[in-house]
């Protein structure tokens, strides 16, 4: 079978470093990417110790210029990326009337900005290759969530966006999908609580309780769906936005 190579975006730490590793265990390339190359030697370091083959790319992926360099880099030292996690993201939480249109632009740029050239770079060899696989980091604050209309209006939109990629790429063997993670332990959700300044054992406690399953989801978690999503076998499955959020939201 074809060695494909993976791009995660926003991989030197939490969701997207889990991804990456899971994803070169599952005997992928993996292309590192994040705003800071040098931020993404961990990541590199455990793939390659685990005998895996990764490159740390630094990207912006808000920006033309920067993703364009990015993914040709990837194209020449690892191969044609046939495999894009759209995992990069960030946080500018306020209530409406105290959110800046900097806030609002920012969260919109790294977003939805971001996944759609990431997307719209990657699929020229997607398409060439008759094979892809796109998989997008929506959030179910998409359903909304107090303080966050930036992000919640950004991760709805990559649900449509998703839809609509694998509308247009079906035909190419190019599937698009969206996975929904509810509360995830991660440096993001740790500076939310600090943010509201409950101490973060107390806040992964809280979220638990929230879930069916009582527990706070882990990277992991969402490096298995991503894994399922991006396997050469899951060619029938596209469009679809998958919770990851212990237990069905409501
Ligand atoms: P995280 O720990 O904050 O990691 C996000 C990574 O993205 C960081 O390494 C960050 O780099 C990078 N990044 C930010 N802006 C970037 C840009 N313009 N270009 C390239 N990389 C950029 O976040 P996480 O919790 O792992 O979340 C990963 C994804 O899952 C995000 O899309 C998030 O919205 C989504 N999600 C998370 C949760 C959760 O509970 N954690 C729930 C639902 C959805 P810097 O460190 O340099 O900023």
């Amino acid at each position: 079978m074809t060695q494909r190579t993976a791009i995660v975006t926003g991989a030197a730490r939490g969701i997207g470093a889990a991804v990456a590793k899971r994803l070169a265990a599952d005997g992928m390339k993996v292309a590192v990417l994040d705003l800071d190359e040098s931020a993404c030697a961990a990541t590199v370091e455990a793939i390659k110790t685990a005998g895996g083959d990764a490159l740390a790319v630094g990207c912006d992926v808000a920006d033309e210029e920067s993703v364009k360099g990015a993914v040709a880099r990837v194209a020449d030292e690892l191969g044609a990326p046939t495999v894009l996690v759209n995992n990069a993201g960030i946080l500018r939480d306020n209530l409406l009337f105290k959110m800046s249109a900097d806030d609002w632009d920012m969260v919109m740029n790294v977003h939805l900005r971001g996944s759609f050239l990431m997307s719209r770079e990657c699929q020229a060899h997607m398409t060439k290759e008759g094979f892809g696989r796109i998989v997008n980091l929506s959030s179910s604050s998409a359903l909304g969530n107090r303080g966050q209309a930036n992000y919640s209006a950004a991760k709805a939109g990559l649900q449509g966006f998703t839809k609509t990629l694998a509308i247009e790429l079906g035909k190419f063997g190019v599937t698009a999908n969206a996975i929904a993670p509810g509360f995830i332990e991660t440096d993001m959700t740790a500076a939310t609580a600090e943010r509201v300044g409950v101490p973060f054992e107390d806040f992964i406690k809280g979220a638990a309780e929230m879930t069916a399953v009582k527990k706070a989801g882990q990277p992991d978690d969402i490096a298995n769906a991503a894994s399922f999503f991006c396997d050469e076998r899951s060619g029938y499955v596209s469009g679809q936005v998958l919770y990851v959020a212990g237990g069905p939201l409501c």
